[in-house]
Parts: C-alpha cells; structure tokens; sequence
C-alpha cells in the first residue's frame, strides 16, 4: 500500500483517485479550487463535453457509467448549419444509432468527486493550491501547509503546477504550441414552448471557414455553444467592439441562431475568451529525492478539442496507469516510466487527429466533396464490415488504442488510393479502347 498525493481534483484526478483507492493505496487529492460541488461554474467556462467509449470504458471498470449519464444527452450524428438552405444531418455512426454524449464539465466532475469522497482511501482538501513539490507544500486559506507522500501524481490540467515545478527542477522540458484560434461560449436558450430549440439529438456546427461554432444540448433544454475564432486580426474576437457590430456580426455568419440566443450581446462581451493549444512535455515522470512524480490527463498531454478526446484520453490514462500497475507488481517507480512507454505514441497520435480535425469541422464538413467521401465511407464500412471502419467510429466508439487507428486508417486510405488509382486506369484504358 502506497501513500499517494494526485494534485488536482478535476476529472483525471477524481477518477484516478477512485482506480488507486480500489488497488488499496491511501490517496490524499489536492484541488486549489473550493469544492465546485457547493458553488456554481465560472461564467463563460460552463463547457460541455463530448463523453465517448473511451471514457465509458473507464467509468464502467468502476461502476460509475450509468451515474454520469444520467446527466447526459447522446448526440447520434452532426447538425451542419449552412449560412443559408437547408440543414444537414450526418450520422456518426454506420448503423445511426452509436452516440456520443454531452454532459457538462461541471456535472461530470461532481459525479466523479462524490465517487472519490465515497471511496474508502481516499481524502479530498480543497482550497490546496501546490506551491512546492519537494518538499510538497500546498497554499490554502490558512495559510502555508506541508505535506507529505510517497508518490505524487499531477493531475493538474494543462497549466500543470507539478510540471512547472519539475520543469524547474530541470527534470523534464516542455513545450507549448497554442493555436491562434481561441474559443468563447454562448447560450442558445430554450424555444418558447420550453423545449429545445434544435434537435438535441445532434452535435450541431456552423463550419464558416475562418471561423466555427459549435453547440452542445443541455439537460436543461439550452444548448452551449462554442464559437471557435481567431484570437487577433481583422476577423477575430477582437474585431466586435459594439453592441450593434456583435449583431450584425451574429445576422451575417450565424443567422439562424440570433432569434436563439437572447442573451447573445451579454455573453459575448462578458464571456472570456479561452486558450486552446497543445501540451508536449517529457518525461512524464521522474525521481526527486521525495520519491517518484508522474504526470496524468491534460498535465501531461493537453490536446486541442475538436476530436471531443480531452477528457476520455485522461479517462483512458487511468485504465492504462491501472493495468502497468498490475504488472508492475503497484510498484510506482516502475510503474510509471512504463505508463509513459505504452502511452506517448498514442497521445502523440490523437493531438495530431485533434488538429486535423478542427481543419475537417471548420472547413471540410460543409463541402459536397467531403459529404460525398462520408457516403463512401459508409458504403465501404457496410461493404466491407469490421474490415473498413472510419477513424471517427474507432476514436469515439472504440478503445482501439490512438496510435493503431491512426496506422490502420492511413493503410485504408493507402488501400482505397490503390482502389482509386486502379479504377481511374481501368476507365482510361476502356476509353483508350472504346476510341480505337
Ligand atoms: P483539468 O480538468 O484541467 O483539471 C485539473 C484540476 O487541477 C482542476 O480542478 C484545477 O483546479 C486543479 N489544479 C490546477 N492547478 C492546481 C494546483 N497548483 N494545485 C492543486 N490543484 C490544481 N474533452 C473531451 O473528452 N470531450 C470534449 O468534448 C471536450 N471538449 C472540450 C471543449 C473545450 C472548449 C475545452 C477547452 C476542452 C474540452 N475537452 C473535451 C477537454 C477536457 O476539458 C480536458 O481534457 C479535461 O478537462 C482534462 O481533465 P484533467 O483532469 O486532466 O484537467
């Protein structure tokens, strides 16, 4: 049994605590916030999440699924909003029934904090902000307090304390590449009935090229939407200076959406503008002289989010934390350089998806092309079924491990370049044939 500290109560940290409770460590979790359980969410930072298989599989090792999405709404299929004409419905899955989940941030890390307050083990003080890390030392509302453990996991988010310290201890580097794309949340509110006013069944975006908004259905028949845009230049966040410019703005790009969000010129101005980027950092552990340090979730690998895999990758570390765990005999200082070893190229594998993904939604899902190759696709998966699946159902609907759907999607495509090429000969050689 070993005494843990994971700093950071956020969704990696709760549920981490809860998977090394259950192997019988004491675990102690550090939060610098107040518990979010007794006070409501930061305005503008409500942010829902897209909850898919990867993070079911972990919350169903620990009994906890049928919890949280009790709290969620399955979203089957994307909802593209053009800026004039018709609605566009594209299922994600081949058989139109696999779904993804939204829930809030907020919603799913209450379930996960009384999930870790009710596991015996474990012990959550918030309002500890670490300062130190060796030895620990933890700011609070009393003052200055030092603690103890033989293992410390950061689980801290992408601004990660415990990495800022072993960055400083000169124990790791990093590197930070943030987009030049930041993002804002607005509310879509309930119709006049009461109900939704779109079909909270989709995940619903509006790709404008240069810009992209997304929205999310909520319990509460609202939707939060996120609005993708650049951070500085002549069309940006910056670039709305009045009541009047966010209207004509709103009426011009997004024009379905103005008569839904009455609050809309509130949330704009008021709404702060969030950073996205992509954290890459190594090693993801090391030994101090107070024992080892690792690193977990967005505190080793924050990603961009326009795969929906922030959090289900975090979910996905703690399964594999626990397996090499198993094998390491819960052993941490050989446990977790081995974590690293079986977890990099993954991680590595869908950052790099995550990008190409924003390029796809912003740009790609409105075009005729790209609803043409989706109908191939489909064709292909039910032609050739389990031999030809889309990267979209092995990332969201599978525990494929990142870095096998990214070999086993570029050989597909390899395959149906081959296919194409081939059927582009044939037809040039029967009409080479055809003229003589
Ligand atoms: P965090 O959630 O950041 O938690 C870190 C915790 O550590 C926090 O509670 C923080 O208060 C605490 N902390 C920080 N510093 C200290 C300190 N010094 N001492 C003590 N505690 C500290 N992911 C998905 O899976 N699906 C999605 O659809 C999705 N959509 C997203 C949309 C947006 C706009 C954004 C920004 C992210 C999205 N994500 C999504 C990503 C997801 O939110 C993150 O990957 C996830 O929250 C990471 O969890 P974490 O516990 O590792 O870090």
């Amino acid at each position: 049994m070993t005494d843990v500290a994971v700093v950071g109560a956020g969704l990696t940290g709760s549920l981490l605590a809860c998977f090394l409770a259950r192997r019988g460590h004491t675990v102690t979790v550090y939060e610098r916030r107040p518990d979010p359980r007794t006070g409501g969410a930061e305005r503008g930072r409500s942010i829902n999440l897209a909850l898919s298989e990867r993070g079911l599989d972990a919350l169903r090792r620990l009994g906890l699924a049928d919890r949280v999405l009790v709290d969620a709404l399955p979203m089957r299929g994307r909802m593209i909003h053009p800026v004039a004409g018709d609605l566009d419905f594209q299922q994600y899955s081949l058989d139109g029934q696999r779904a993804i989940n939204s829930i809030s941030r907020g919603a799913l890390n209450n379930a996960l904090l009384d999930a870790a307050a009710a596991t015996a083990g474990v012990k959550v003080l918030f309002e500890h902000r670490l300062t130190g890390l060796d030895p620990l030392v933890f700011a609070t509302p009393s003052g200055e307090v030092k603690a103890t453990a033989e293992v410390v996991i950061g689980a801290d988010g992408a601004g990660s304390a415990v990495r800022g310290q072993l960055l400083g201890m000169g124990l790791l580097d990093e590197s930070v590449d943030f987009l030049d794309y930041g993002y804002k949340e607005l509310t879509i509110a309930p119709g006049p009935d009461g109900d939704f006013a779109m079909d909270p069944g989709a995940l619903h975006i509006w790709p404008r090229g240069t810009s992209m908004m997304i929205a999310l259905p909520n319990p509460d028949k609202t939707f939060t939407c996120t609005l993708f845009w650049p951070n500085g230049g002549t069309s940006s966040f910056a670039s709305l200076g009045s009541p009047a410019a966010i209207e004509r703005h709103f009426a011009t790009v997004y024009p379905d959406v103005v008569p839904l969000m009455p609050d809309l010129v509130d949330d704009y101005r008021l709404n702060p503008v969030g950073l996205l980027g992509t954290v890459h950092c190594g090693p993801w552990q090391a030994v101090t002289p107070g024992g080892p340090v690792g690193l977990i979730g967005d505190a080793a690998h924050a990603i961009v989010p326009f795969y929906g895999q922030g959090a289900n990758c975090g979910f996905e570390d703690c399964v594999v934390l626990d397996r090499v765990l198993d094998e390491a005999g819960d052993d941490f200082a050989e446990a977790l350089p081995l974590f690293e070893a079986r977890r990099r190229d993954d991680v590595e594998a869908i950052a790099a998806m995550a990008l190409a993904n924003f390029v796809e939604m912003r740009d790609k899902v409105a075009s005729p092309v790209f609803q043409l190759g989706k109908r191939i696709e489909h064709a292909l998966e039910r032609a050739l079924p389990g031999r030809y699946v889309s990267r979209y159902e092995l990332v969201s609907f599978s525990t494929t491990p990142y870095a096998q759907v990214r070999d086993r999607v570029r050989r597909q495509h390899q395959v149906l370049g081959a296919v194409g090429l081939l059927a582009l000969g044939a037809i040039g050689a029967a009409i080479v044939r055809w003229r003589r």
